[in-house]
């Protein structure tokens, strides 16, 4: 069942039952209020019948006196029935709205009689005739009388009353019905909109957006969220056509390097040394490839939220000494000083290979960014709940226009690409510090650049000793 649909049968099942009550109310307070009113005249008739009573009872004999009375009252509106202490009915009105000779002859009427005669007047209500007993007494005689009053014509507003709304409410009904569907019908279009609008969004158009109306409103504010969570779907679509696009462009480079060796090489008889020098540097492209296609797996695995992740605990420490011990031999060769300092053993969770490859990212950057006879440091010291770890050189440093981008994936600074003109590992294709930045962030930390100008640059990693997100991976 459409929602406009059961929107209007419930709104009307409200009304209803609303109106039913209302309606219900109203009957029932007229109708007291009709039979108050009633009573009061007929309380009033007993009073200024027992107050003529006491007046004639004086002049003769009570019984004579109450007959007397009895004829005047007779005459007025209603009837009257008057009993004596025996309970036999003295005087009565010529019959009219109630159509007995006797009330005592209606069951509910005894009753009331009786109680009368034991001091207690009531009201009951015969055939649309309310009939009013009291207690009359004077000179030492006791009476009962009954004074009744046709409800008939005052009924009859209660009847206009009931016809009024048995005739406007279905009325109020059928308007509220067409007025709530149509109101379901237009609350409900843009929900029709945003459907037909999200169909029609593929790869191709997510670009697109969602109209929103009113953006406070629900419907603006899922409009809002649907169009939060495409902006999100395109950016990560967009960052892994982008990584294609960055790593077909990177690869074409060493694939192009290694088919025009072979082809060089093949052109003609080589001596056995020359075909050594054209396999070594195939063999260096082919590492390079190597390091390119295991870096941007593992940014495209990180994207995808299923880079593995190890949770292990380790000496940070010890992971630092090897990844300088490891850079050694290279930083020798380029006559630059590399030490480092520790704090103790360092204990953490997390993935130690990921760590030892951010630490080798900067110190590597460190060694290429920096002239021979310079030097390049790491310290480690722990600060609260964390490590943090901080890579500083002696370089050319990094312009200040540049250093917004650095963590970019691909981004390599012009005077690192000439740099680059031979390379060696994966570094170079300008991942190393995006990769290195994602390995803090999965580990609870961060990485940044403190400062960088004409003397050197300055990293730092912040790294929780045991963090608590959920490490973004498989562990
Ligand atoms: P690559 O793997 O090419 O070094 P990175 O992501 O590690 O790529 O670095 C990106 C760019 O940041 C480098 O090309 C270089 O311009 C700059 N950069 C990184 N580290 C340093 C540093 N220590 N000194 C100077 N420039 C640096």
């Amino acid at each position: 069942m459409p929602i406009r649909l059961r929107l209007t049968l419930w709104y009307l099942l409200i009304l209803t039952i609303v109106l039913g009550a209302v309606a219900g109310g109203v009957y029932a307070f007229v109708g007291d209020q009709e039979q108050r009113s009633v009573d009061r005249i007929l309380r009033e008739r007993a009073e200024a019948f027992a107050r003529a009573y006491a007046g004639e009872a004086n002049e003769q004999e009570s019984d004579a006196a109450v007959i007397e009375v009895a004829r005047d009252f007779g005459r007025g509106e209603g009837d009257i029935f008057v009993y004596r202490a025996d309970g036999n009915l003295l005087a009565r009105s010529p019959q009219r709205v109630l159509r007995v000779a006797d009330a005592r002859s209606v069951a509910d009427l005894r009753g009331a009689i009786d109680r009368a005669f034991a001091g207690t007047g009531s009201g009951v209500t015969v055939d649309a005739v309310r009939c009013i007993v009291a207690p009359v007494s004077g000179r030492g005689k006791r009476y009962v009388l009954v004074s009744t009053e046709s409800l008939g014509g005052r009924r009859s507003a209660l009847i206009l009353i009931r016809n009024a709304f048995i005739i406007v409410i279905p009325a109020a009904l059928v308007i509220a019905a067409i007025g709530g569907y149509f109101l379901a019908m237009r609350s409900l279009s843009p929900v029709a909109q945003i459907t037909e609008t999200a169909s029609h969004i593929e790869a191709e158009n997510l670009s697109d957006r969602i109209a929103v109306g009113n953006p406070s409103d629900e419907l603006g504010r899922l409009a809002g969220v649907l169009n939060a969570l495409l902006e999100r779907l395109e950016r990560s679509f967009q960052q892994q056509k982008q990584l294609l696009a960055d790593t077909s462009h990177e690869l074409r480079t060493p694939v192009t390097i290694i088919r025009t060796e072979a082809d060089v090489t093949l052109s003609r008889e080589r001596t056995a040394a020359e075909y050594r020098d054209a396999l070594e540097g195939i063999r260096t492209e082919a590492t390079h490839l190597t390091g390119l296609i295991e870096a941007v797996l593992l940014l495209a695995r990180a994207d995808a939220q299923q880079a593995r992740v190890a949770r292990q605990e380790f000496a940070l420490s010890e992971v630092i000494q090897h990844s300088v011990q490891s850079l050694r031999t290279i930083a020798a060769a380029k006559q630059i000083d590399l030490a480092c300092s520790t704090d103790g053993p360092m204990p953490m969770v997390g993935d130690p290979e990921l760590i030892r490859r951010m630490l080798l990212n900067l110190l590597e950057n460190g060694i290429k960014f920096t002239e021979s006879g310079g030097r390049v440091r790491l310290d480690a010291h722990r600060a609260g709940p964390s490590y943090v770890v901080t890579v500083s050189d002696s370089g050319i440093g990094i312009p200040s226009e540049e250093q917004a981008k650095i963590f970019d994936r691909f981004f390599r600074s012009d005077s690192a690409r000439t740099r680059d003109a031979h390379r060696s590992s994966a570094s170079g294709a300008g991942l190393g510090l995006a990769i290195a930045r994602w390995i803090a962030e999965v580990h609870g930390g961060d990485l940044r650049l403190l400062r960088s100008d004409r003397s050197g640059s300055v990293f730092q990693a912040m790294l929780p000793i045991q963090h608590e997100r959920a490490m973004n991976g498989v562990a």
